[in-house]
This record gives structure tokens, sequence and C-alpha cells, in this order.
């Protein structure tokens, strides 16, 4: 069988929607396509019993009750709502300080937590963002040392995006929980994948998305723990008083059933799912640091996700390194910001250098990815860089054993 190119490797950017998903939602446009806010009829009725079970998709998916789920369109609101929200919610001043409060994070937050938390420090919040560790892991007791008496909110990712590497959310629930300090994640590459409990977990916010699950764009969820404690939040969006009152606006209806079903699969598929993947992502890479030397795993080596690998590939420039694996859909390490390239903060935030992180390549698998794709992308990956590396005057010398460190270059 020929392989269909290029091949997808660029999941956590998002996924294909499950034809289980598209196949659920499809009456919710066409027959079913009441409000669920018309009490007064069966179209409203139907829409309404579509959304409670995609509710209760939901809700078992992490262990929470149904209550507890508040639909939005995607991780990015949620993450607004829970921060911006608890933040005004809980806003207190220290003694004799004109402070609104402390909020802890990471500086290898996904953006969508980190723009949220640099509005708040404007309008007179205080934050920390932690430095990780070069295995990109945030530990309990990073997040321990940088608590002060006036922390109301610490928002750390389960998952991080780019390197897939897991923090100690348990633990750092558990610390928020001892001190009364309310806890968010981002759980947005880790719910659907991984298992969730969000009493377990010690969890009272937690953002996921539809379209990182197989399930549509435009749709996701924010729980919002009900007792012990009984998280407030000010809403960020006022109107018709939907979802509790967190978010308003006519519910995403076929949208969210497809969000539900993607839940449900996911629940009942992820175990095998994380187990080839885990398989897969390891083998693509063994092989390639195998076959070619002067390349690194980014991140932690066991406490990663299954599906994200992270290579960082020496003495090859990274936009002919892209050029070269065109065949592989995947994500650079470096981000387009205005006109210019710059190296991924994530990469650099767990100090890789400008350079390594700009021939760095995200490999991300997903749920129909191939034993065959991911040969091919082996392949594909090892050629390249030795391709590349042939035109390289650095290499050679690297290969000759000279130090490049104490090269004196020349000065133009
Ligand atoms: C994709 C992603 C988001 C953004 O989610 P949307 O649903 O696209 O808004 C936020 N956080 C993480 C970690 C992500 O991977």
């Amino acid at each position: 069988m020929t392989l269909k190119l290029p091949v997808y490797m660029d999941h956590a950017a998002t996924t294909p929607c499950d034809p289980r998903v598209v196949e659920a939602m499809l009456p919710y446009f066409t027959e079913k396509y009441g409000n669920s806010g018309s009490r007064n009829h069966r179209f409203g009725w139907e829409a309404e019993a579509g959304v409670d079970e995609a509710r209760e998709h939901a809700a078992k998916l992490i262990g929470a009750s149904e209550k507890e789920i508040i639909f939005t369109s995607g991780s990015t609101e949620s993450n607004n709502i829970a921060i911006k929200g608890a933040a005004y919610m809980y806003e207190k001043a220290p003694a004799g300080s004109r402070g609104r409060g402390h909020i802890v994070t990471c500086e290898i937050e996904h953006k969508a937590v980190l723009d949220p938390v640099k509005r708040l420090v404007k309008e007179g919040f205080e934050a920390t963002f932690l430095e990780p560790p070069r295995d990109g892991i945030v530990t309990a007791e990073m997040v321990k040392n940088a608590l002060r008496p006036d922390t109301i909110l610490v928002t750390i990712m389960w998952a991080n995006n780019e390197i897939g590497t897991i923090n100690e959310v348990r633990e750092i629930g558990k610390l928020c929980k001892e001190r009364g300090i309310i806890f968010h994640t981002d759980a947005t590459q880790w719910a659907g994948k991984m298992p969730v409990n969000v009493d377990a977990d010690n969890i009272d916010l937690l953002s996921w998305s539809g379209h990182k699950i197989y399930g549509p764009k435009g749709v996701g969820a924010l729980y919002v723990r009900r007792h012990r404690p009984r998280v407030r939040l000010q809403a960020l969006q006022d109107g018709g008083g939907q979802e509790r009152g967190f978010r308003s606006g006519t519910l995403n209806i076929p949208g969210i059933v497809g969000f539900g079903k993607a839940c449900q699969i996911a629940l009942a598929e992820m175990e095998s799912d994380a187990i080839r993947l885990g398989r897969l992502r390891k083998k693509l890479e063994t092989e390639i640091s195998s076959q070619l030397d002067t390349c690194a795993v980014n991140g932690h080596a066991e406490k990663r996700l299954p599906h994200i690998a992270n290579i960082s590939f020496g003495f090859v420039e990274g936009e002919g390194l892209m050029m070269a694996v065109k065949n592989i859909a995947c994500s650079s390490g470096s981000a387009c910001t205005s006109a210019s390239l710059e190296p991924s903060y994530v990469l650099k935030g767990i100090g890789v250098g400008d350079d390594l992180a700009h021939s760095s390549l995200r490999l991300s698998l997903g749920k129909w990815t191939t034993e065959e794709q991911v040969d091919y992308a082996i392949k594909e990956i090892v050629q390249a860089v030795k391709k590349l590396r042939m035109m390289s005057p650095l290499y050679d010398m690297h290969k000759e054993g000279i130090d490049l460190s104490k090269v004196e270059w020349a000065h133009h």
C-alpha cells in the first residue's frame, strides 16, 4: 500500500474529528435544531437532552458530577474564565499593600494561560512565573517555594503541549488544598488521553478542549468544583445566564454533543491508544537517536505523554530542516512572531539554546497514526538531517574533534 503524503504528525496542534463524533452531531444541525433554553416545546427538550447526555460523558471522563461542567468554546476560553474569574473573585490585598493578590504559574505554560495572567498583572495582581528545570517538570516543591501569604491561585498545566512533559499535578493540588488556594490546571493535552479524577487529583478548576481529543473545534469545557471547596468565579461575559451564569450565550449544541461523544470514546479507548502510541513514539525517538549523532530528545525521558516527541538536531539549520521534511506535517521549534522567526519560548524556557531550538521538531502521534507512517518519518528525518549536515562545515569540524566553543571566529 502506498503511503498518503504528507503524513500528519501534529496531533498536539489539533486532531481529526472521529467519524463517530460527526455522526452523533449531524441530527443536531438539521432535525433537533432547538435551543436548549426553550422550555415550552419538543425542539427545546430534544436539544436539552443532547446537552445533558454530553454533560454526563464529560463529567464521567474526569470523575466529576454533571453540575460541575461548564461548556465553553475551547481551552482558551476555559482558561480565561477560570484564571480571571477566580482572580477577580478571590482578590485580596496583603496588609499595608495595594496589591490585589498573588498568582503562581510557569514560564512554559500555553499562551492561553500566560496571557490572562499577564493581563491580571497589568491590572494590579502579582504573579510568579516559575522557571522550569532542564527536564521541563514543574514539581510541588517548586510551587511550594513560590507560595506567599497572599497567593490566591495556582495555575499549572497537566502536560506540556510542546515537549509533552507531565507536571506533578496531584501533589501541587494537595499543597494548594492544604493552604486553601484555588488550583487550576490546563489539561488540554492530558484529559481524554490519560486518566483524570478531579477528587483524587486535588483539582478545583480544569480546562480541556474538543479538537485535541478527536472532537470538533470551537468547543471545550471547564470543570468548576462545587464541594470542598465550592469554587466561585466572577463571570466574564454577561447575558442570558446559561451554564450556571459562568458562560452566557446560546449553547453550541451540535458542538457540545460532539464533544460529549469524543469524551465517551476517549474514556473507552484511552488506555489502548496510550499503550500503542507510547510504543510508536519510543520507536521514533530511539531509531532517530541511534541513526544520528548530536540529537537530543527534549523534556524528561519517562515523565511524558505517550504521543509527543520533541527532538533537536545539532548542526542543521531550522528552516532547511523544515523544508527537507515537508512530507511530514509537524511543528518546528520556531514560532512566527510578526515578521521574524523566534525560537520557541518553551524550549528556551528549559534551557535549549536558540540554534538548537530552531532545529527542533515536535512530532505528535494520534489514534490513526500507523507503524508504516512512523517508519516513513524515521527514514525521512534521518535522511534529511544527514543530507543537511553534508553541507555543514561546522559539522565537519565537529567530526574532526575541534571544540567549536574554542574556535576563534573571524570578525568582519
Ligand atoms: C491547544 C491548547 C490550548 C488551546 O485550546 P483551544 O481549544 O484551541 O482554545 C490551550 N492549552 C493547551 C495546553 C493546548 O494544547
